[in-house]
């Protein structure tokens, strides 16, 4: 299976260090939980992890298949099968659901693609489109929404998990940041996120949201406290964390707290 690894990475914005020395390595087929307390870092390594240039890694390494990729732009990582969920922009104007998966799946399969050349197939495009929305139960119709506009939280996480399920990425890293998704949503995500993975998608999910965990249960959970991973465990440190918060960790680990 494929590997994604982060070796003692360092990651500053704007001159101040928020990541301190991550270790952690996701292979294909397995499902990794990041947790941890508001400000410990979590989406920092999310976006660094695709590529995102507000970011600048420091010291560190990060790793697909034994390769280097820290100075790679995020269309590359995609292309190696790096996918982070909302990597679009949050509205596009005149842009439909279909044709800004058609460019998406078109960039990551066609590496080579130069602007405005060789997009896939309409007929093989539409084909797979329509049989993937089948099978992830989602409204032909959404196909032809403007993207993003006027989403609610739900139709947001059928995008996401479309998005997932078009390009199928190596390694999806699901950053559930919003604590405000309401319950739609977090089923959306929670059973289409279960539909999908498999042994040929590594998970990185960072959630606070103990459904998605149920649906998806990790075999890692890690704790993010200050910059670093404090604590690696099974689902059950997941649980415990979700019935009594972070006090715990935060003793067990005095000097990051
Ligand atoms: P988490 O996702 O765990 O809540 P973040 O990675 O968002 O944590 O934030 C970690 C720390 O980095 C916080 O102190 C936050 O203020 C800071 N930070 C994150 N992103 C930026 C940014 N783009 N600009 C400035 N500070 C940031
Ligand atoms: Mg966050
Ligand atoms: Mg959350």
């Amino acid at each position: 299976p494929a590997s994604l690894k982060i070796e003692n990475l360092h990651v500053g914005v704007e001159g101040v260090e928020i990541l301190k020395g991550v270790n952690l390595e996701i292979r294909q087929g397995e499902v990794h939980a990041l947790m941890g307390p508001n400000g410990s870092g979590k989406s920092t390594l999310a976006y660094t992890l695709v590529g995102h240039p507000k970011y600048e890694v420091t010291e560190g390494r990060i790793l697909i298949n034994g390769t280097e990729i820290n100075e790679l732009d995020p269309s590359e990582r995609a292309r190696l099968g790096l996918f982070l969920a909302f990597q679009y922009p949050v509205t596009i104007p005149g842009v439909r659901v279909a044709d800004f998966l058609r460019h998406a799946v078109s960039n990551i399969r066609n590496p080579g693609r130069k602007e405005g050349e060789e997009l896939m197939k309409m007929k093989d495009f539409r084909k797979e489109l329509r049989d993937t929305m089948k099978e992830l139960n989602i409204d032909e119709e959404f196909a032809r929404r403007y993207l993003n506009e006027g989403f609610s939280g739900g139709e947001k996480k059928r995008m996401e998990i479309l998005q997932l399920a078009m390009l199928k990425p190596k390694f999806a890293i699901l950053d559930e940041t919003d604590s405000g998704l309401d319950s739609d949503a977090v089923r959306v995500v929670s059973e289409g996120l279960s539909k999908l993975s498999g042994p040929h998608m590594g998970v990185l999910i960072i959630t606070h949201h103990e459904r998605l965990l149920e649906y998806n249960v990790p075999q890692h959970t890690h704790v993010m406290l200050a910059g670093r991973i404090v604590e690696t465990g099974d689902a059950s440190l997941a649980h415990d964390l979700h019935a009594n918060g972070y006090a715990g960790v935060r003793e067990r680990h005095p000097a990051a707290a």
